[in-house]
């Protein structure tokens, strides 16, 4: 709650204390200039870059209300047994974990999340004609709502805005799913095979879609600055664009709250609240 207040009493570029960048020589930031020049550098980078292609995680759509899974106030880090009912086996084999599911997702159909600064601030970058792909690890279709091009967007975890049956693999709006709970169908299955539905996001268990997979690598091999945005990049195999583009030759840049498993690989690391740096980063203040 303070640091949103903090944002709004003093937007646009972070201040010294809210977050620290490191540079390629692994110095802290603070020593060689301060946060600030940390950022023209990486501005700078971007300016220069002709293919961006950006991770994003979690970390970019808690500003928008959306509870993230594993950072230190996540859904599962708080409540392990939320994460083993996330699981594939569970939803097949017990109709009340689908009712439960559905229920739920019925509940907080009407939570209008909206989209925040940092999905505009990717949509901008877009604009400037430098985003290759935008791969995400989010299922709340948010790159989307702001404005991002559907087709560079790559969802790997799958999006909650779909139902797909989990037998025939047949794709529907969730909405048309969500009128027949409303309707009074506890557990819909699918109207073509019979099937289970499920919102079509990847649970524990399921395999990731391929193409998905090989969109996200071949992005990672094509670009020459991969941004990595409020991800802590420890969920895999979608981490490992990360080292894929850097062993390909781009520059990594982190943002994110808190320290990343690649942090290590990063030519650069800026720590702090994503609504604040993203923005300046991509010339989004002008
Ligand atoms: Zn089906």
């Amino acid at each position: 709650m303070q640091s949103q207040m903090q944002r709004r009493v003093k937007p646009g570029l972070p201040r010294r204390r809210e977050w620290h960048a490191r540079g390629v020589d692994g110095t802290d930031g603070d020593h060689g200039g301060g946060p600030l020049a940390a950022l023209a550098e990486v501005r700078a980078w971007i300016d220069a870059a002709r293919a961006v292609t950006v991770l994003t995680g979690a970390g970019i759509s808690t500003d928008s209300g959306i509870p993230d899974f594993r950072g230190p106030q996540g859904v599962w880090t708080k409540d392990p047994q939320a994460e083993k009912q996330s699981h594939i086996s569970y939803y097949l084999s017990d109709p009340e974990v689908r009712k439960a599911r559905w229920q739920r997702l019925l509940a907080t159909r009407d939570d209008r999340r909206e989209p925040n600064v940092g999905h505009r601030a990717l949509v901008h970058l877009e604009r400037r004609g430098k985003l290759h792909t935008l791969i995400t690890q989010n299922v709340d279709g948010l790159h989307q709502a702001a404005g991002s091009s559907p087709e560079r967007v790559v969802e790997v975890h799958g999006t909650v805005r779909e139902v797909a049956c989990l037998d025939c693999g047949e794709r529907a709006p969730m909405e048309r799913a969500l009128a027949r709970v409303e309707a009074g169908e506890e557990d819909p299955p699918c109207r073509t095979c019979g099937g289970i539905l499920k919102s079509a996001t990847i649970s524990f268990g399921q395999g990731l879609v391929p193409e998905d997979l090989r969109r996200a690598e071949l992005a990672a091999q094509s670009c020459d600055l991969m941004l990595a945005v409020g991800s802590t990049l420890s969920v895999y195999p979608v981490a490992e664009v990360v080292p894929i583009a850097k062993h390909a030759g781009a520059r990594v840049v982190i943002v994110n709250a808190e320290p990343t498993a690649m942090d290590p690989i990063a030519d650069a690391v800026l720590q702090g609240q994503i609504a604040d740096i993203l923005p300046p980063l991509v010339r989004m203040d002008g």
